[in-house]
């Protein structure tokens, strides 16, 4: 595999000297509770790499298609996260854990291996296509082998070609590749179920109730199974995940109809196990129904301004840690004053509260803007202190 040799920055350089002294007092500082300013940070993944595709001109259809391609641009985009002074990240080293790799076809694995179009796209990540069942369908649906239906073999075939020729073998700027995740999951079993039925599966929630929690059972029982198979095993007991990339879209009775039934069901032995709630987007209406049923640690991927911020803050109060993000419409398509803007307006004393705040540049898609990353980060250092 063809890897850079090193950073293109240098790390004795003044500037990213200072940085990096900066970066490393905010974390340090954050993480011993007593935070100096609100921590800008990247939060690493396998498919965060949309800035790099933009430098280099990635086929996103070369990147699905081609594991050690898949490979080499995580790493690739890893460094070049190590290069650019955006974030509180040391820059011009490896990462202190671990590189963070693996088989990447978010969101397309549950709905893959049920068998939905998948579209492959040059300039953006993957994607696929509802199938639009019909009830009758669901009901007779066939659920996809966890071990080898559909994309789920693809999954594998890709992580053993991985593991075998790369992990605990290959070095990456002074540091081994050591662990390849395998990149099982799914975005939440009503997602799936809108990859399967469609939106029709909203009015079968006044119609035809029945269908709709025999259905929803079908898929989180799958879902729950997925997961707890492909798991690390020190996380097979996790808690069942509250996330869930469709619900923002049902109304807080419809979600305690259909959707709150099943979570407390697959969470009835770990309801006092403090969970991380992952959502993005819209649906301010369905935290206070989460607070109030389970323990939360962390809300992650809060999207200001389409979620009120300060008003989840006082519901699930000062000891959550919040990780919010600014809505991709203003970093990518406003003008820095607007960043600037909505960085002042966001990061208020009562939304700060004692500290339990972070935020995150979100996932980097192809058309990040850099520019009005550099001004975020800046802003950040402007109203973020404490
Ligand atoms: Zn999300």
């Amino acid at each position: 595999m063809n890897l850079s040799s090193a950073f293109s920055i240098d790390p004795q350089s003044t500037a990213i000297k200072r940085h990096n002294l900066q970066a490393r007092a905010i974390i340090d500082a954050f993480n011993a509770g007593r935070p100096k300013r609100v921590p800008f940070k990247c939060s690493e993944w396998v498919g965060q790499h949309g800035f790099y595709a933009d430098e280099i001109g990635l086929d996103y259809r070369a990147y699905y298609t081609d594991p050690d391609l898949m490979l080499q641009v995580q790493l690739e985009s890893a460094r070049r996260k190590r290069e650019l002074p955006v974030h509180d990240m040391i820059l011009g080293a490896p990462p202190q854990e671990s590189w963070f790799t693996g088989v990447d076809l978010w969101p397309a694995v549950a709905p893959g291996a049920f068998g939905c179009e998948l579209l492959y796209r040059k300039e953006t990540v993957i994607a696929n296509s509802s199938r639009h069942l019909s009830v009758e369908e669901c009901d007779a649906l066939e659920l996809p082998s966890i071990e080898s239906g559909g994309m789920i073999g693809t999954i594998r075939r890709y992580h053993e070609h991985l593991v075998g020729n790369y992990e605990n073998k290959l070095s990456f700027l002074g540091k081994k590749v050591d662990h390849i995740q395998n990149g099982m999951g799914t975005s939440g079993f009503f997602s799936l179920a809108l990859d399967l039925r469609g939106e029709a599966i909203m009015s079968d929630m006044y119609e035809n109730e029945p269908f709709v929690h025999r259905f929803l059972q079908k898929l989180a029982d799958w879902s729950d199974a997925l997961t707890r198979r492909w798991a690390a095993p020190r996380d097979r007991h996790a808690p069942f995940p509250l996330t869930d990339h469709g619900t923002d879209m049902l109304s807080p009775a419809m979600f305690e109809k259909f959707i709150l039934p099943i979570l407390l069901e697959k969470n009835r032995d770990k309801l006092h196990v403090p969970q991380l709630f992952h959502h993005c987007g819209r649906g301010q209406h369905l935290f206070p129904i989460i607070n109030r049923h389970f323990k939360l640690h962390t809300l992650h991927a809060l999207t200001f301004p389409l979620l009120d911020l300060e008003r989840i803050r006082e519901e699930v109060g000062d000891e959550v840690h919040m990780i919010a993000a600014i809505s991709d419409g203003i970093v990518n398509l406003g003008k820095p004053d607007d960043v600037r803007q909505a960085v002042k307006m966001m990061l208020t004393p009562k939304l700060k509260g004692r500290g339990r705040l972070t935020l995150i540049s979100g996932d980097l898609l192809p058309g990040t803007n850099m520019e009005n990353l550099h001004v975020l980060y800046e802003s950040v250092k402007e109203f973020g202190e404490y």
